[in-house]
């Protein structure tokens, strides 16, 4: 017997949850078919729990505006629901005079994007965080730290409260477009065959893959996937810092950076490891990596202090060498399905932006005449 549902959404990580929410809450029949056997599993609890602020990101970009629109809901959400979030805001440091002159035009991006950033010479950020190395120092008093499964938790809530349903163990192995909507194969312990009406295809690392197995999407409207690694380590101690500390950006993402969990404990990372593969190993040959990027802001390391800790994956669509690829938010506009909305490359700050993503993709159904079939 084949299944009938209204709206399935594709993956239970933050962002599928996120967006499940967002259709339920508008009155939609919604069902996500979750490959694992609980909640954000994958991506979204290997991150790095950072409510970004939205400085970086092109002016316009969707990761500008869903970046912006998403911390401001994220945090009055949080504090509705009684999700742990605080706002104990970060400095991006320079340690060097030719780091500080790159410090103005990231200064000018945030400002381009909505975000004020202050710019601090280095006694003023050292008064700040007195174990700092630094010629100067932007300070972003928006960013802050989150209880990214709370959050989730709490989407979850909202989705069953509006009638939603998450199916675990069942993971999506192909399916069709039907002119009255979709066919989705579903394997694990009890394979079975699903018809929807709304489709969304927010499975994270292997959005593109799934896409390609779904007959009728056109194969131009898929971009590739790219896998890019982030590895952590964790500090055995205390860590003398109040604030979450970036260097100036690298290629790829921001730098060995110190974030602090909501129990005040460092972690520092994600470095950038490009792989072939889904893995999730630390490798401990990178330990000397941190140990020289960390020492660069803070130079008081003490030796053998790193632990290996754990490694998320980016899901990029953007190779190494070419420029970081936008959010994409695929709907019928863009691939001409009726229906269906393709999540790609939903990479940091996609926890931060998590609701602007939901609400975005409820938009894209609902400007679209074929919306719900
Ligand atoms: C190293 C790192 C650090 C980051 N730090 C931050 C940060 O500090 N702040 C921030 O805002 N963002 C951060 N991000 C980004 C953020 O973690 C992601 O944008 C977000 O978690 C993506 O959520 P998702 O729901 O799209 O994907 P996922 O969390 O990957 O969820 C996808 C779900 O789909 C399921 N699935 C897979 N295949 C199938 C299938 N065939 N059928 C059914 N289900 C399937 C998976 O089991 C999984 O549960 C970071 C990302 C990385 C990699």
């Amino acid at each position: 017997m084949i299944e009938r549902v209204d709206s399935v959404v594709l993956g239970a990580g933050v962002v599928g949850l996120a967006t499940a929410r967002a259709l339920a809450m508008a009155g939609r029949e919604v069902l996500v078919l979750e490959a694992a056997g609980a909640i954000g599993t994958i991506t979204s609890s290997r991150n790095s729990e950072v409510v970004h602020a939205g400085i970086y990101y092109p002016t316009g970009s969707l990761k500008a505006r869903l970046c912006v629109a998403g911390r401001v809901a994220l945090y009055e959400y949080c504090a509705a629901h009684g999700v742990a979030a605080h706002k104990i805001g970060k400095l991006i440091v320079a340690s060097d005079p030719a780091e500080t002159l790159k410090l103005e035009a990231i200064q000018a991006q945030a400002a381009a994007n909505g975000v004020e950033l202050t710019l601090l010479t280095g006694a003023q950020a050292r008064e700040m965080e007195p174990a700092l190395r630094v010629d100067s120092a932007l300070h972003s008093p928006e960013t802050g730290i989150v209880d990214s499964h709370g959050v989730m938790l709490a989407y979850q809530g909202d989705l069953e409260d509006a009638g939603g349903m998450i199916a675990f163990h069942a993971p999506v192995l192909s399916g069709e477009v039907l002119s009255y909507g979709f066919r989705l194969d579903v394997g694990g312990e009890h394979p079975m065959q699903i018809e929807c009406g709304t489709l969304v295809n927010a499975i994270g690392l292997h959005a593109p893959d799934l896409a390609r197995r779904i007959v009728g999407i056109p194969s131009q409207s898929i971009p590739q996937a790219y896998l890019c690694k982030g590895n952590y380590y964790g500090l055995q101690g205390r860590a003398p810092f109040r604030h979450l500390i970036y260097p100036v950006p690298e290629p790829g993402g921001l730098g060995v950076h110190l974030t602090l969990d909501l129990g005040g404990q460092a972690r520092f990372g994600p470095d950038v490891e490009w792989v072939a593969q889904e893995e999730y190993d630390v490798d401990l040959s990178r330990a000397a990596g941190f140990y020289a990027a960390i020492r660069r802001y803070w130079p008081g390391l003490p030796d053998d202090a790193l632990v290996p800790g754990y490694a998320g994956i980016r899901p990029k669509i953007s190779g190494p060498k070419e420029p970081a690829a936008d959010f994409a938010v695929l709907g019928p506009d863009m691939h001409g399905v009726p229906g269906l909305v393709n999540l790609f490359g939903i990479e940091s700050p996609g926890l931060t932006a998590s609701l602007a993503v939901g609400d975005m993709v409820l938009a894209r159904l609902e400007e679209t005449a074929h919306g719900s079939r």
